[in-house]
């Protein structure tokens, strides 16, 4: 813990605490590990937040420094979403833009991006109007950065108003929750989005093959009897938006393809060959994707990295005896779903070697009545905004990633995504003079992930019971308070 972790707003006594939305008034950080992924830079320092403002950001050198470490308060800018489901309109049983906004703040995210597969979708500006003042009357400082829709009522037929859309500050287009249907589609939407300098979000999922798939195509499904989900699905898919998007770059150089939550090596592979070219394409990929696997799916709870044998081939987790949980767990079904233990490796492998932009959450609350179902029926999602910090943070425990690369995966590198449509998202340095906009947490300190401690409306988590690194202390979102641990 910090020596000093100070906080006060104008006129309020001691007695009263600061709440939710309110500026900052002083801050004081002490003895400290600073990252900054702006100057890539880490270390020991002190910070201080006066008026909401970063007003200093000291780095001690020397005897100031000892005892300093990134195993104990770190604090960071705070972190982006690319990829969020907060289920309003049509679903606020599952999630409200306030309890996702909540739950963000306590996974450590300043800004989010939500995804338009509401009900209504978000494919016209009046959706965005109406959850952009669910997200105002919520009071949170955390800034709500929307997709709107690739086709009118994501139904893959028509275009929606992209233009509409832009103006009204979309910040990415995306039928997510299902990928856009057609080629035809795709190259257009491509054509119009690169005309309007708006990143085109593709769910790269082949769904000819997916038909009816409840689990990994592998070795973990055939035991289980459930119906594979092969990973040609999405590298095929991948591929396909790839060549698609070379094709309209002469008629629209300013064509951006950004894939979301890629979960196999091969769609990896097809981005890293991508890039090499020079195409401007991006991509994100998911906590769970290369922290969990689908050994999960039998029961099993090891981190993807204990899960591979020295050979590099998945481990048999019947074999090994490493189930410890009920099979059939709705919380492990997911679209794309956990992979294999050597798909969750190149995923991070990936993330550790720069293909992989960003990590995105896809949070996806849900209801009881749309888990508790048999496996092949449930609704596929994880709710994990507030999870994320967790995953990334054992991998770096494990020395799989370095703390820096995990902390600029979640603010510099999906801050460039976004490019010039970032809103208030800026660069996410700690940078001087500022609105204060960062997260403070205890990388020593562990919590424990259950219905209690979640924020978020939907529970729907395969990590539930589970103690997890990194303790979120304090969210800071645009000079004022968006989440207080209660014991800080
Ligand atoms: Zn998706």
């Amino acid at each position: 813990m910090a020596e000093t972790l100070r906080m006060g707003v104008t006129g309020a006594p001691e007695a009263n605490p600061l709440r939710v939305g309110q500026k900052v008034e002083l801050l004081e950080i002490s003895r400290a590990w600073l990252v900054d992924p702006v100057a890539g830079r880490e270390g020991p320092g002190e910070i201080v937040v006066r008026d909401g403002i970063l007003e200093a950001v000291t780095w001690l050198e020397g005897d100031e420094a000892e005892g300093i470490g990134p195993d104990g308060v770190v604090v960071a800018p705070g972190f982006i979403d690319l990829h969020v489901h907060l289920r309003e309109p049509g679903n606020e049983d599952a999630e409200t833009v306030a309890s996702g906004l909540a739950a963000a703040a306590h996974g450590g995210f300043t800004s989010v991006c939500a995804m338009p597969n509401t009900t209504p979708a978000a494919d016209e500006p009046g959706v965005f109007a109406r959850v952009r003042g669910a997200a105002v009357a919520s009071g949170s400082p955390v800034e709500l950065l929307l997709h709107g829709a690739v086709t009118v009522g994501r139904g893959g037929e028509r275009l929606a108003a992209l233009g509409e859309l832009a103006d009204a500050g979309a910040v990415g287009f995306s039928d997510d929750g299902s990928p856009v249907k057609s080629p035809v589609i795709l190259r257009n939407a491509l054509l119009y989005a690169g005309m309007l300098g708006v990143p085109l979000f593709e769910h790269a999922e082949d769904t000819a093959l997916t038909v009816g798939a409840e689990a990994n195509e592998g070795y973990v499904a055939t035991v289980l009897g459930l119906k594979g989900w092969p990973a040609a699905a999405e590298v095929v898919a991948a591929e396909r938006a790839i060549a698609v998007l070379a094709a309209v770059l002469p008629d629209a150089p300013g064509a951006r393809l950004h894939l979301t939550h890629l979960s196999t090596a091969g769609a990896l592979d097809a981005v890293r060959r991508a890039k090499a070219v020079g195409l401007p394409v991006t991509c994100d990929v998911t906590p769970h994707h290369l922290g969990l696997t689908d050994e999960w799916v039998a029961g099993a709870r090891r981190w993807a990295w204990d899960a591979i044998g020295e050979d590099g081939s998945a481990r048999d987790p019947w074999a090994d005896g490493a189930l410890v949980a009920h099979p059939y767990d709705t919380a492990c079904k997911v679209n794309p779903p956990l992979r294999s233990a050597e798909d969750a490796a190149a995923v991070l492998a990936a993330l550790v070697d720069g293909t992989a932009d960003a990590v995105a959450t896809d949070h996806a609350p849900h209801s009881q009545v749309d888990k508790e179902v048999e496996f092949g029926l449930a609704a596929n999602g994880i709710s994990g905004v507030e999870t994320a910090l967790g995953v990334l943070l054992a991998a770096v425990g494990a020395q799989r990633m370095t703390l820096g690369r995990a902390v600029a995966a979640l603010t510099t590198g999906p801050a460039r995504v976004l490019g010039d449509r970032a809103g208030r998202v800026g660069a996410r340095g700690l940078t001087e003079r500022a609105p204060a906009d960062l997260v403070v947490f205890d990388a020593g300190a562990g919590w424990t992930v259950s219905t209690a401690t979640l924020v978020s409306r939907g529970t729907n988590s395969p990590l539930l019971g589970r103690e997890l690194a990194g303790r979120v202390l304090l969210t800071v979102a645009d000079g004022r308070l968006a989440y207080r641990d209660a014991e800080a």
